[in-house]
């Protein structure tokens, strides 16, 4: 076994300010080293070439030994998938190397303060200055800014066409190239996202991804990429963090009260449905190779649950909720769930988008009326 000492991080999700600890950084080390990271990238970018379901195997081997397997963020999760689709050779041995060494440790620059649900609203620009774009704009909730070598972002290249038509994707370096971050401090008190300011910010046009003025097809790509291969372990944290609360409710007592009893058991009853519908959507993973529009009933559905056992988790501390707990003990973790999980509903496409994607996409139900081109 070749686990650290020291690794179990507790829940579903890390704290948003969570900075890897020694042993997380030591287990990141031996996995790159054992080639246990980007599972699905072809070798010859350093990764395994294995599909959604030799994935999941892996998945399942980590969690059966209590350990979770690290993701080099959204280099890996969100850029990866767009370079593969849509990169050239040059670009992707250029980027996938230094996302798997650490190297380039990248964030998403696409909401705006006037563009986040309708994306293509943006005003970002950017033009041409020989063999460089030249871009500036405001950027916000740009998680882990503060922490990124490279940002990800979309700029509007030609305002003259449909706006769909007139977007670039490009990788734009962050240091000394005119960017400034500016953090935005949550309701827990965590520092997780910023805004970002672009004055004439320069990339190289051979940063840009899938030519110019063809980033939103890159985009779909990147909004679309789906963390497969966790669908049939995603349940664990979730399962760990409701065991915590139980013992909680029995050791103060609410555990007697029936609508408590209740809640507890229905929250119980949604992890378990996560589990099976994982299952499910494995089945599908495994057949066609990705989830499709099953991605968002996966996301609406831990998503609303987290938040609702956020709400569970207050009632049952009581009056312990109303004091800041400090770290390390459980009603601290169950408050940071409560103060947190109601973002998760919003980042990554809010409840209401999802819905919109499910009705169309899932049920056939009417469109929702476009904004005007
Ligand atoms: C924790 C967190 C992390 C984030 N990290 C990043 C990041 O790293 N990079 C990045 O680029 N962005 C990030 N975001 C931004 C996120 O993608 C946007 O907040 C999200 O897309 C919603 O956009 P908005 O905030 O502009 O809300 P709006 O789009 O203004 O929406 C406001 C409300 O209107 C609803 N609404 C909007 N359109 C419709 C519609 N057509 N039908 C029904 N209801 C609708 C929404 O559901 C919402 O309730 C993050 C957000 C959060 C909360």
């Amino acid at each position: 076994m070749n686990a650290v000492e020291g690794l179990a991080h507790w829940g579903a999700h890390p704290a948003y300010d969570h900075d890897p600890t020694e042993a997380e950084q030591e287990w990141l080390r031996r996995c790159r080293e054992g080639r246990w990271l980007c599972l699905s990238w072809p070798e010859r970018y350093g990764g395994r070439g294995l599909g959604p379901v030799e994935i999941a195997a892996v998945e399942e081997e980590f969690a059966r030994a209590g350990v979770a397997r690290p993701r080099l963020g959204m280099g890996e999760t969100l850029v990866a998938p767009a370079l593969l689709a849509h990169g050239t050779e040059e670009q992707r041995t250029r980027f996938l190397p230094s996302i798997l060494s650490g190297q380039d440790v990248f964030c998403q620059g696409f909401s705006e303060p006037d563009a986040g649900s309708d994306l293509a609203g943006l005003r970002t620009s950017g033009s041409v200055d020989g063999d460089e774009l030249v871009i500036t704009g405001h950027k916000v909730w740009t998680s882990d800014a503060h922490k990124s070598t490279m940002i990800f972002t979309l700029c509007r290249t030609d305002p003259a066409v449909p706006r769909h038509r007139g977007i670039s994707y490009v990788l734009v370096p962050m240091a000394d190239n005119g960017i400034t971050v500016m953090p935005l401090r949550q309701m827990g008190g965590t520092y997780g996202f910023n805004q970002v300011f672009f004055d004439k910010a320069r990339a190289p046009l051979s940063n840009v991804i899938g030519g110019l003025n063809n980033g939103w097809r890159v985009a779909q790509t990147t909004l679309g990429a789906e963390r497969g291969g966790g669908v049939t372990t995603q349940h664990l944290g979730y399962l760990q963090e409701w065991g915590t609360l139980l013992a909680v409710s029995r050791a103060n007592g609410s555990s007697r009260h029936p609508l408590i009893r209740q809640r507890m058991a229905t929250a119980y009853a949604h992890v378990r449905i996560m589990e099976f519908s994982g299952l499910r959507m494995f089945s599908r993973l495994a057949e066609t190779g990705t989830l499709g529009p099953a991605a968002s009933i996966n996301k609406l559905f831990w998503s609303e649950y987290h938040r609702d056992f956020g709400e569970l988790a207050i009632e049952v501390l009581g009056l312990t909720a109303t004091v800041l707990a400090s770290e390390g003990v459980p009603a601290a973790d169950l408050q940071r769930v409560f103060l947190e999980s109601r973002a998760r509903c919003i980042a990554r496409g809010s409840s209401e988008i999802q819905r919109n994607i499910i009705a169309e996409r899932v049920l056939g139900l009417p469109r929702d009326p476009a904004p005007r081109e």
